[in-house]
């Protein structure tokens, strides 16, 4: 790597961060990119390997492939810990060590969400979210064994609860996965089971708010809400859950017993408020200027999901379009200040629109005024998600594995990867006189 030119240190490789890190490429500045993970993650197709259409490495791809032709980039493997802002330099856990301090000119911070239990943390351990490469294959291990489970079991009064899929929160995730969840009981699953239907499943979908897609506009959550019931998925608003435990849900004073409830509901931004010790909104996401940069300290920015702005009285929404703007923005501003140009004018976020799939050849569109629902919104989700997923060798195998899926129900990725042969045994319960064996009648 060049050792003239600034440092640029961006923490975090996803959609905020690349974008900075691409807006880069002509600087002449030295730029270290350092992401917790290996890969930039699609995340928008999460659901599609949780619910088995795509493998794992179909929506993500190693940054550092990405990056291999940007000479002034370096890529390092590593989990922010703090920010220094008085030495200007980030702390990392590398591999073998810690807190290593990594000093900046300008500092990128673009480190995503996660998942939020509103305050009930407990939750996590039976509905675990939907964030990373590794909660979508653990999600699709507890989808596909439930059914293998459910096969196996001899006594069909538990086969109900085994096949009942609960989703907390019907936002877009939510609403996609549950979409996809009916497409793979329903169709894919359908003839492969010799003692259950896995057709007969049920799929709850569950949230507080009034609307399924509440973002979205009345016409369009109304067309989701049909779509959905039509798949035979139940939807239930109004009633958030009052409890998740190792026996399901309890919502509005009932009791829905499921071995199988993911959460699709709140996000929380990652602790660089914390880092900065700066001001936060009330979600805790780090509150900056027009020009992105934090009050006082013009060499450092915040972008995407962990940043706050409002435009037009509005706070930006928590979409993968404001973060890449807004690495765009940083990174063009930041070329600018090292090849001493005049500062750009203010960020302003151009909305693109929303999109949500709802099951095979569905989805809603909306851009502006324009309110479009069916397949033909289908279409356009298809071609935009294509045209982002990554690099070109992804976007022929994804469009083909969508191709084969909508034209024969198959799904690409259905296998259980349990990494340790041991994560069941906390489940198991002892086959006693009245509880034989599988298979022994
Ligand atoms: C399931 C799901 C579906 C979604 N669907 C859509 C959709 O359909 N349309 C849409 O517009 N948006 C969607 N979003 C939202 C969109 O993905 C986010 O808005 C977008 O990813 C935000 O980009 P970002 O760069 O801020 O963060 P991210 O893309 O989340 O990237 C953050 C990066 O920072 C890294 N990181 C985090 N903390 C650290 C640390 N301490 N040290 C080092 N690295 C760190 C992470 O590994 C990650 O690579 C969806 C999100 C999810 C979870």
């Amino acid at each position: 790597m060049d050792d003239r030119g600034p440092r640029v240190v961006i923490v975090g490789g996803g959609f905020g961060g690349l974008a900075a890190a691409k807006a880069l490429r002509k600087t002449p500045a030295r730029v270290l990119l350092i992401d917790r993970t290996n890969h930039h993650l699609f995340q928008p197709l999460l659901y599609q390997v949780a619910t088995a259409v795509l493998a794992t490495g179909q929506i993500a791809s190693p940054i550092r492939e990405i990056l291999r032709k940007q000479h002034n980039a370096t890529v390092i493997l590593g989990e922010v810990t703090g920010v220094d802002v008085n030495h200007q330099s980030v702390l990392v856990n590398s591999t073998d060590r810690e807190d290593v301090p990594i000093p900046y000119d300008y500092l990128i911070l673009a480190t995503g969400a996660g998942p939020s239990y509103f305050g009930h943390d407990e939750y996590e351990k039976f509905a675990p979210g939907l964030k990373s490469l590794a909660d979508a294959v653990a999600a699709r291990n507890k989808i596909l064994q439930a059914f293998e489970q459910a096969e196996a079991e001899e006594d069909p009064s538990r086969h109900r609860d085994l096949l009942t899929f609960v989703l907390v929160g019907a936002g877009p995730t939510g609403v996609e996965m549950a979409g996809a969840l009916a497409g793979l009981v329903r169709s894919t699953l359908r003839s492969e089971y010799r003692r259950i239907d896995p057709s007969a499943a049920r799929i709850i979908l569950v949230d507080l708010g009034s609307r399924v897609l509440g973002t979205f506009a009345d016409d369009l959550s109304r067309a989701a809400k049909e779509r959905l019931e039509r798949l035979g998925v139940e939807v239930r608003l109004g009633h958030g859950v009052d409890r998740i435990d190792a026996e399901g849900v309890i919502v509005a004073g009932e009791r829905i017993a499921s071995k199988t409830v993911i959460w699709t509901a709140g996000v929380a931004p990652s602790p660089a408020g914390g880092w900065l010790k700066g001001e936060t909104d009330r979600a805790g996401r780090v509150r900056v200027r027009t020009d992105l940069t934090v009050a006082g300290h013009p060499e450092i920015f915040v972008i995407g999901d962990t940043a706050s702005l409002d435009q037009d009285g509005k706070p930006l929404p928590g979409v993968a379009q404001v973060a890449l703007q807004q690495g765009r923005y940083a990174g063009r501003l930041i070329h600018r200040r090292v090849t001493g140009r005049a500062a750009p004018r203010p960020f302003r976020y151009f909305d693109k629109g929303n999109m949500a799939v709802v099951g095979k050849g569905f989805a809603v569109l909306q851009s502006g005024r324009v309110h479009v629902s069916g397949l033909l919104a289908w279409l356009a989700w298809a071609a935009v998600h294509l045209e982002f997923v990554g690099q070109s060798s992804l976007r022929i195998s994804v469009f083909l594995q969508w191709v084969w899926t909508y034209l024969t129900g198959q799904r690409g990725s259905r296998l259980i990867v349990n990494h340790h042969a041991s994560a069941n045994d906390g489940a198991r319960t002892p086959s006693g006189p009245e509880r034989q064996p599988a298979g022994t009648r």
